[in-house]
C-alpha cells in the first residue's frame, strides 16, 4: 500500500471511530455547551477529560507521534495532522491534557532518561496522570532565567523551597515539570535544573486564583523544604534551560499551529451568528467579516507552514512565535466581533441555556492568550531577532554570576 492509501486507511479508521464514540459519549460541540475549562472541584469535568484521554488510548489514537516502546502509536505528523483534522468536527474534552501531552511529555523524550520515559510516558497518555507546567514565579515571567525557587542537594534528594504562579490546571495534576535553580554561582541560565516533581509530596501547596469570568484555572504553587528524588532530575543538573527551550518552543508551536482554534469563534461561526441577527446588510459588519476570515485563513497557512517543516522532521523553532502572536490576534478579534454581533446576548443570558454564556466568556478569556505562552511583547522581540535577523536586545545580565545580580536571592 502506499503512504497516501495508509493515510486514506487512518482517515478512515478516525472518522469511523468518532461517529460511533462521540455521539455516544457527548463529545458533539452540540452536546458540550462549549464550556471548556476546568475548575477546582469540577468533578464531573476530570472524569469525562480522563474517559476521553483513556478512550482515545484504548483506540490506539493517543501519543500518535510519539515512541511505541513507551506506549505512543510511532507514527508520523502526517496522521496527526489528519488526526486533527477529523476531530475539528466534535468536541472531545481533552483540555486538561493540553500541558502534559504539548509540552511535558515531549520534554520528556527530548531530554529524559529511559527510566523516565518509561514511567511516565504510557500513564500520561492513558490521562491516568496529569502534568502541569510550573515555570513562572512572581518575578520570573518574560524573564523565566530569573527565578529565585531554589533546589539544594541533600544526600539522594534535592530539596526544594519557592513559588511558582499562573501555574494551569495544577489543582488537578498528579504531576509537573518544575525549573528550580541549583547554581546560584553561574550565570542566570546556566545555573537551572529541571525536576519531575510529584504534586502530592509533602510541602506542595497549591492555591487557586479567581479569574474574571468566574473560573479557577490557575494556581499559586508554593514549595516548603519539598523532597525531589534525585532520579527526577529531567535533561541533567544544571541543564534546565536547554530542558526549558524544548518545553516552551513546544508550546507556541502548540498554541499556534497544532491545536485548532477551537476555543475562540470561527469566521463561518460569526457569519452565521450575523445571518440570525439580520446584520449581514450593515456594510461595515460584513468589512469586518471578510477582515476576520482573510485573518483566519492566514491562521490556517501559517499552521499548515508549521505542520509541513514538521512533517519533513524540523525541530519547532523561532517560527511557532509568528503563528502564536497572529493566531492570538484573531482571537481577540473575532471573540470582539461575537460579542458585539450577539447584541444583548452577549452580555445577558438564561442560566439554564448551554452555552449561552459563550460569547461573554470568551471575550473575557482571550486577552489571556497575549500572555500565555509568551507575551506579545516578547514573541516580537524574538521575531526581530530570530526570524528577521535585526541587533539582539541588550542583555547585560547573561554572564554575571546570578548571586551578583541587584535585587536577585536564590
Ligand atoms: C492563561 C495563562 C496560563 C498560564 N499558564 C502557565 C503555566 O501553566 N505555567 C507557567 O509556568 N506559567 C503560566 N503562565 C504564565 C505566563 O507564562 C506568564 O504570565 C508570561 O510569561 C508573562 O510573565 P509575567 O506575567 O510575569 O509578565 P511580565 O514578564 O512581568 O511582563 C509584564 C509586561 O512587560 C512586558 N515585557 C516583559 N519583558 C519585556 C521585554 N523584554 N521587552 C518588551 N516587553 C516586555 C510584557 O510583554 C508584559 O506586557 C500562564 C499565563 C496565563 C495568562
Amino acid at each position: 500500500m502506499s503512504g497516501e492509501e495508509d493515510l486514506q486507511a487512518f482517515r478512515t479508521r478516525v472518522r469511523t471511530w468518532l461517529e460511533k464514540e462521540a455521539p455516544a459519549h457527548g463529545w458533539t460541540k452540540e452536546s458540550s455547551g462549549g464550556r471548556r475549562r476546568i475548575g477546582r472541584g469540577d468533578h464531573a469535568a476530570v472524569e469525562r477529560n480522563k474517559e476521553c484521554q483513556l478512550a482515545l488510548f484504548e483506540a490506539g489514537l493517543a501519543g500518535l507521534t510519539w515512541p511505541e516502546e513507551f506506549g505512543g502509536q510511532g507514527l508520523t505528523m502526517r496522521e496527526q495532522i489528519v488526526f486533527t483534522e477529523e476531530t475539528r468536527r466534535y468536541d472531545l474534552p481533552l483540555v486538561m491534557f493540553i500541558i502534559g501531552l504539548g509540552m511535558c511529555g515531549p520534554t520528556i523524550l527530548a531530554v529524559g532518561s529511559d527510566e523516565q520515559k518509561q514511567r511516565y510516558i504510557e500513564p500520561m497518555l492513558r490521562g491516568d496522570e496529569v502534568w502541569c507546567q510550573l515555570f513562572s514565579e512572581p518575578g520570573a515571567g518574560s524573564d523565566v532565567a530569573g527565578l529565585t525557587t531554589r533546589a539544594v542537594k541533600d544526600g539522594e534528594d534535592w530539596v526544594v523551597n519557592g513559588q511558582k504562579v499562573w501555574t494551569s490546571g495544577a489543582h488537578h495534576c498528579e504531576f509537573g515539570i518544575l525549573l528550580a535553580r541549583t547554581s546560584p554561582d553561574k550565570s542566570k541560565h546556566k545555573g537551572l535544573t529541571m525536576f519531575i516533581v510529584d504534586l502530592r509530596s509533602p510541602g506542595v501547596t497549591i492555591q487557586p486564583i479567581k479569574q474574571i469570568d468566574g473560573g479557577e484555572h490557575f494556581n499559586e504553587v508554593f514549595f516548603d523544604d519539598v523532597r525531589i528524588p534525585d532520579a527526577n532530575v529531567l535533561g541533567g543538573v544544571d541543564g534546565g534551560w536547554h530542558a526549558a527551550t524544548a518545553t516552551l518552543m513546544n508550546e507556541r508551536v502548540s498554541l499556534g499551529a497544532v491545536r485548532p482554534l477551537d476555543d475562540v469563534h470561527s469566521t463561518d461561526d460569526l457569519i452565521e451568528l450575523a445571518r440570525r441577527r439580520g446584520l449581514l446588510t450593515d456594510d461595515g459588519v460584513v468589512r469586518d467579516l471578510a477582515d476576520l476570515w482573510m485573518r483566519e485563513r492566514v491562521v490556517g497557512l501559517l499552521g499548515e507552514r508549521i505542520t509541513t517543516a514538521l512533517m519533513q522532521g524540523t525541530t519547532p523553532g523561532p517560527e511557532g512565535s509568528v503563528a502564536k502572536l497572529v493566531r492570538t490576534d484573531f482571537s481577540n478579534r473575532s471573540a470582539e466581533a461575537g460579542a458585539r454581533f450577539a447584541g444583548a446576548a452577549g452580555v445577558a443570558w438564561r442560566e439554564d441555556e448551554a452555552g449561552a454564556d459563550g460569547y461573554a466568556n470568551t471575550l473575557l478569556f482571550t486577552p489571556s492568550l497575549s500572555v500565555a505562552g509568551g507575551t506579545d511583547e516578547v514573541l516580537k522581540t524574538i521575531i526581530g531577532e530570530r526570524v528577521l535577523g535585526l541587533p539582539k536586545e541588550p542583555a547585560h545580565d547573561r554572564d554575571t554570576p546570578f548571586r551578583e545580580l541587584s535585587g536577585r536571592k536564590a
